[in-house]
């Protein structure tokens, strides 16, 4: 059940935004709903989530589209409330157009092509991935970096290489945080796994065996998710577990974003996605980095969840760059692959 953050209903108006041009973003690929107004300068002027949290089992499409459909409304209204814009003041509205779960995908397409209609603004449909790559640009001082994405169903390395977004590496099974999520359940923890796992692994010394599955700059986890629950089933501790899980995934992805940056020869790295809270993810990676005489970046913790903001930015940076789409491009694709989007504004 959605209910406004205090302060999100601030009195109107101020004018201050006159002169710059602000965009509304609705991100809904899959169990969070956000809603985000940025301007022209990359500064968030709202940032709000909502997220389903099943009570058992994994996200269920349907139910979470039903989630999202009911919580849109009022998040619009509050956002531009939190912002302090009036919602005609708002000059495009952006939306997440894939990859992602198909329902959920389809309901915020259709709130955002109702808002545009009504607002009478240009509507843009965003590559989900690349936003992550492209706010956390917006935010840190980065400008050509390898991104590590790693978030609940996406584990990719992308990075900007010939009038493309390219794909260098990615899981060739499930995304890192649905293996953590995953585990976490069985084990009897509450969702998201990801953040109590690395609390827990703080308490844990003993490095247990288990797979390692690296293929040129592609991952795998599924083989590592049997095998931890294979060892908790014969009784091995939480926090060896956690902490065996996390150095040996992180390892893994550590490894690849290297080979990509010393193929690309990139100077910096982009951590994006909701993993990319997780301070040991940012220690190994960072480390890495800094033996390459490299730089990484990391954007702030509620932009690299899936958020509204970064639809919003990344629909504002097409938009100036003069993309147009017509209601029919703007149809959703559950499988909008990164290296498909045709980048204009770079
Ligand atoms: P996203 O799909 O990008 O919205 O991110 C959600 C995923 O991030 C979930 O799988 C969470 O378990 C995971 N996550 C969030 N915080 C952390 C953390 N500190 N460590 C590991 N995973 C995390
Ligand atoms: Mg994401």
């Amino acid at each position: 059940m959605y209910v406004s953050p205090p302060g999100t209903r601030k009195a109107f108006p101020s004018r201050e935004h006159r002169g710059r041009v602000l965009a509304l973003g609705i991100e809904g690929t899959a169990h969070t709903v956000g809603v985000g107004i940025v301007d022209d300068s990359c500064r968030i002027l709202a940032n709000l989530f909502d997220m389903v949290k099943p009570e058992k089992g994994g996200i269920h499409p349907r139910e979470a589209a039903n989630h999202h459909a009911e919580v849109i409304a009022p998040m619009i209204r509050d956002a531009a409330g939190a912002a302090g814009v009036r919602l005609r003041d708002l000059d495009l509205v952006a939306f997440s157009m894939g990859p992602g779960l198909g329902p959920c995908l389809r309901t915020v397409a259709t709130a955002a092509r109702a808002l545009a209609l009504a607002l009478d603004v240009p509507l843009l449909g965003v590559n989900h991935c690349v936003a992550h790559l492209e706010i956390g640009r917006g935010m840190t001082r980065c400008e050509d970096p390898v991104l590590l994405y790693v978030s609940g169903g996406n584990t990719q390395v992308i990075a900007f290489a010939r009038e493309r977004f390219r794909v260098f590496g990615e899981t060739l099974d499930i995304g890192i945080g649905n293996m953590l999520d995953k585990f976490a359940r069985e084990a009897g923890l509450p969702f998201p796994g990801g953040p109590i796992l690395e609390k827990l692994a703080r308490t844990g010394s003993t490095l247990l065996p288990l797979p390692y599955s690296v293929k040129g700059m592609d991952v795998a986890f599924s083989g590592m998710l049997t095998a931890a629950l294979n060892l908790q089933r014969n009784g091995a501790a939480l926090g060896d577990l956690a902490f065996s899980i996390q150095e040996t995934a992180f390892a893994m992805l550590t490894e690849v974003t290297e080979r990509a940056m010393a193929h690309t020869g990139k100077e910096e790295v982009l951590l994006g996605g909701g993993v990319a809270r997780n301070g040991r993810l940012q220690e190994m990676v960072g480390r890495m980095a800094e033996d390459r005489g490299a730089r990484m970046f990391v954007p702030p913790g509620d932009l690299c969840v899936d958020n509204g903001a970064m639809i919003a930015w990344t629909g504002l940076l097409m938009h100036k760059a003069g993309v147009h789409m017509s209601l029919k491009e703007t149809i959703v694709d559950q499988r909008f692959r990164t290296d498909e989007v045709t980048v204009e504004w770079r």
